[in-house]
């Protein structure tokens, strides 16, 4: 009977401890994965995660290296990644009109879904084509607002704050910590933007004519410029022999002597643009998304705006 008794006992020790060395294991296994996941569609949104969410988070972006983004369809690989994540960060629902549905049919209850553009004053494209009697292409396109909210700064505050809430609903015990980090990272986006306005004053011409899509329609408001593109809101629609003839001949008589090409895409409109007016090439860089080499460089969204406005003080051809 006692040795019945002693080995009940041992028997109830060892589950115990085989209970308590499995507890342990799993704290260790969590503690592993502490870090916030975070998956975004854009650069920009990319960029502003990682500011705000520094060590604490883990982000990443669904666009492959180099790729353009208005053309970009997620894989079962990437709906995969982005239904085991915390949070998911996209544009809206004109950059990512794919975003809705997956959103919808993902079963994980604990995903934060992020859009991004939720508070911002979206605008629809003023185009550029007055006098063009080829409104065809563009016509897809009325009703559609441009979804290029983050070349506008005073939107990236809006996107900062918006991605900062879901940090601080993923993890509150670190509230403080992603509020600090967002505060400090709108001081600089104000900086930015007090020099944008500052060397932007006083140019040769207000008008950037650029040999892409339109991309600069925010940027272009804010710091009252005029904006004149080769093709509508997104770079798959080439634009007609007509559209150019009329880009050339505003090209002469507005004496402008710089083109603007855009990144990740063929820049041959920016070239015949140029060709025809003796006019020389500059890049301005949306930044929808990054090649490998840039994010070998750690190339910030802060950094590919300083070079636009280096680019945009001298094709402007702006007095200091
Ligand atoms: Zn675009």
């Amino acid at each position: 009977m006692l040795k019945r008794i002693i080995f009940i006992v041992l028997v109830i020790i060892l589950i115990m401890a085989g209970l308590f060395t499995s507890v342990k294991l799993v704290k260790k296994i969590e503690n592993n994965k502490d870090k916030i996941t975070i998956v975004t569609t854009l650069f920009p949104l990319y960029d502003f995660a990682k500011e705000i969410g520094s060590d604490k988070v883990e982000v990443t972006i669904l666009l492959p290296p180099g790729v353009e983004p208005h053309s970009f369809d997620p894989t079962p690989g990437d709906i995969s990644k982005i239904s085991n994540a915390d949070i998911f960060i996209f544009t809206g629902e004109f950059m990512e009109p794919w975003a809705h549905d997956i959103i919808t049919g993902i079963d994980n209850k604990k995903l934060i879904v992020i859009d991004a553009s939720t508070n911002v004053n979206l605008i629809t494209p003023a185009h550029n084509h007055e006098h063009c009697e080829h409104q065809e292409h563009h016509h897809d396109e009325l009703g559609n607002k441009d979804p290029h909210i983050w070349l506008d700064f005073d939107n990236d505050k809006i996107i900062v704050d918006n991605i900062t809430n879901a940090l601080c609903k993923a993890d509150s015990a670190n509230e403080a910590f992603y509020k600090t980090n967002a505060e400090d990272y709108k001081s600089k986006l104000d900086d930015l933007d007090t020099s944008y306005k500052t060397y932007l004053a006083n140019c040769q011409t207000r008008t950037i004519v650029f040999g892409g899509h339109y991309a600069f329609g925010y940027l272009a408001k804010r710091y009252n410029l005029n904006y004149l593109s080769a093709q509508g809101l997104s770079p798959d629609a080439e634009p007609t022999a007509k559209d150019l003839i009329v880009l050339v001949k505003q090209i002469k008589k507005d004496k402008i002597n710089y083109i603007f090409y855009e990144e990740l895409t063929s820049p041959k409109i920016a070239e015949t643009l140029a060709n025809e007016t003796n006019a020389k090439m500059l890049l301005l860089n949306a930044g929808h998304n990054i090649t490998r080499k840039d994010l070998e460089e750690n190339t910030s969204f802060i950094s590919i705006m300083q070079k636009n406005l280096q680019n945009l003080m001298t094709g402007l051809e702006c007095k200091q």
